[in-house]
């Protein structure tokens, strides 16, 4: 079988200029980083500020299997599959991520045919987004500590410091460290730890931000730490906004690249979908619906997660309305909520099939209480049974949720014109988007909600911890922003091990943060992992780079 850095290796790539061009951005509008990847300017954005918006479709899932089922490559195939059935659409992503990639997970451009190309640079350090945000993090954490060597004038408790360092590499070696070692000159000793750079507050402000100023205005906002006497400090006390958002300045306009069929793709900018919003930046996805008729962009992990944060994070705030959604299914993840192991999920089984598609309709019934039309998109692998397939569609007939069976990965464009359509005529229906919850009511009741509706929860329960930050978070304000709940993404409760649809479990709420800078507030319904580490084999043994400059063996 082919590899899909083959495949990619062979695409027949144009100019990014020329993808620009049929997208109608001017050349003092484009930014070119080498041949074939580029940055949108301002001027862009200024000009076509009063531009028509085009329709905005969301792309989701049900809970997945650990490889991940196929949501970049269903939005990456969709956007192929529009430009063959004659219309314009932009693909929005998020940009992966250095560290995983030397880990287990696939490639974060799509799969088969249907990617997002040059996948090798894009998969490494692109255009270098992910180190600009890595610097103005620890930037930030710099001058933290050296406000507390040069006499730590604002008094910083430096056991309540609540910022960390970052790193784009998976390395659990960082998890906790004690810094400031080695006598006087080095400053306090103190413990400190590395969290992956795309888990910094750092990268969901940098999602959220509509421009240079209001990125300046959030970074200030950060709450770096507590004083002794319990006041909040804030990056703007440490006068830290201004040098961080210099070291953003170009990182922060998206980047345009193509899918394998030269249709235009945006990447720009990817915080996790527990901790933070899991969705790409909010200027990318602006962009993309000037330029387009319909911006096709992904949200991180299952519905339960992703997609309600894109639409009660990501659209609260920025003004933004899905016109459709597409919730992708796969037979394999449905078998695996019937409680079939991984690794046997390929083979035939009707019965655990039977068992998990309560999932689906779990996620189809979810969506739906947005007001936005759902499209399941059925992601074809080639070992699935052709009498399971019948029986997911049968099941979306018995919901009465429009479907279409995807073969993008196999395909291109070309195998995902039925699904094309579909959204374009869900696109057309009524639309009445809303978020779950309105911005006045309280941090609980906002988790309660999700909890209930969205998990399908009985109830909420707070630690003692929990209960205490959230006394702290309404002192600062933080009662009106939206929550972000970080939890396993294999279950809709808190328990990876419930699969299917689990019902009258109690949401353990653990502690909660705020992430004041981003605007939201995150409460912990599990142990969420912000520094991953490198499995026994990582697949970075795998990957190599020839004499003549190819790299060899990226997923
Ligand atoms: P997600 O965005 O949901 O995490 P991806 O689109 O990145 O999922 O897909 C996860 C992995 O599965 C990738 O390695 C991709 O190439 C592979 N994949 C996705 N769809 C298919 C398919 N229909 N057949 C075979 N492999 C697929
Ligand atoms: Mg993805």
């Amino acid at each position: 079988m082919v590899t899909d850095i083959e495949i990619a290796q062979q695409a027949n790539m144009q100019p990014i200029t020329a993808i620009a061009g049929e997208l109608g951005v001017k050349e003092e509008e484009l930014e070119p980083y080498g041949r074939y990847k580029a940055k949108l300017n301002q001027s862009l954005f200024d000009r076509l500020q009063d531009a028509p918006n085009g329709k905005l479709v969301l792309v989701t899932a049900i809970n997945p299997t650990p490889a991940g089922e196929g949501k970049t490559t269903t939005s990456v195939g969709l956007g192929e599959a529009m430009a063959k059935i004659g219309k314009k659409a932009v693909v929005t992503l998020r940009e992966p991520s250095l560290g995983p990639v030397f880990g287990i997970k696939g490639g974060a451009a799509g799969g088969g045919w249907a990617q997002v190309v040059p996948m090798e640079d894009i998969n490494l350090h692109f255009t270098g987004d992910m180190h600009a945000i890595t610097a103005a993090n620890n930037l930030l954490c710099a001058m933290l500590d050296n406000h507390i060597h040069q006499g730590n004038a604002l008094q910083i408790d430096t056991r309540r410091i609540l910022i960390s360092r970052c790193m784009d590499m998976n390395d659990r070696a960082l998890r906790s460290v004690v810094v400031g070692l080695g006598g006087k000159i080095n400053g306090f000793v103190r413990e400190d730890g590395f969290c992956i750079t795309v888990a910094s507050e750092v990268m969901a402000i940098f999602c959220l931000a509509k421009d240079i100023h209001d990125l300046k205005e959030r970074l200030g906002r950060i709450l770096v730490a507590y004083s002794i006497a319990g006041e909040p400090v804030y990056a703007k006390d440490l006068h830290a906004e201004g040098a961080m958002a210099a070291l953003l300045k170009d990182a922060i306009n998206p980047n345009l690249v193509q899918t394998l069929e030269n249709t235009p793709a945006i990447m720009h900018g990817g915080p996790f979908a527990n901790i933070a919003h899991g969705c790409n930046s909010v200027r990318a996805t602006r962009i993309a619906l000037k330029l387009a008729d319909y911006c096709i962009t992904e949200a991180g992990f299952g519905s339960d997660l992703g997609a309600e944060k894109f639409m009660d994070i990501k659209c609260r705030l920025a003004g933004l309305a899905p016109s459709a959604i597409v919730l992708v299914a796969t037979d394999r993840a449905l078998k695996y909520n019937g409680g079939v192991p991984k690794a046997d999920t390929a083979k035939p089984n009707m019965e655990a099939l039977k068992k998990g598609i309560v999932n689906l309709g779990a996620h189809i019934e979810n969506m739906r209480k947005y007001g936005v039309p759902v499209v399941v998109a059925i992601n074809r692998f080639d070992t699935d049974p052709a009498e399971e397939l019948q029986f997911i569609e049968q099941y979306c007939k018995e919901q009465g949720a429009d479907f279409a069976l995807s073969e993008v990965f196999a395909k291109g464009g070309e195998g995902g014109t039925a699904l094309a359509q579909k959204v374009v005529a869900a696109c057309e229906k009524d639309s009445n988007f809303h978020c779950l919850y309105p911005d006045s009511s309280t941090i609980e009741e906002k988790i309660e909600r999700i909890a209930t509706e969205i998990y399908g929860a009985a109830d909420v329960a707070y630690s003692k911890k929990a209960k205490k930050a959230l006394k702290d978070i309404a002192v600062l304000g933080g009662n009106k922003l939206p929550v972000c709940i970080a939890k396993t993404q294999y279950s809709l409760s808190d328990d990876a091990s419930l699969l299917g649809r689990p019902q009258g479990f109690t949401l353990n709420i653990r502690n909660l943060k705020l992430s004041n800078g981003a605007g939201f507030v995150v409460a912990y319904a599990g142990d969420i992992m912000i520094m991953p580490g490198l499995p026994k084999v990582p697949s970075a043994e795998k990957i190599d780079v020839t004499d003549d400059g190819r790299i060899m063996g990226l997923f």
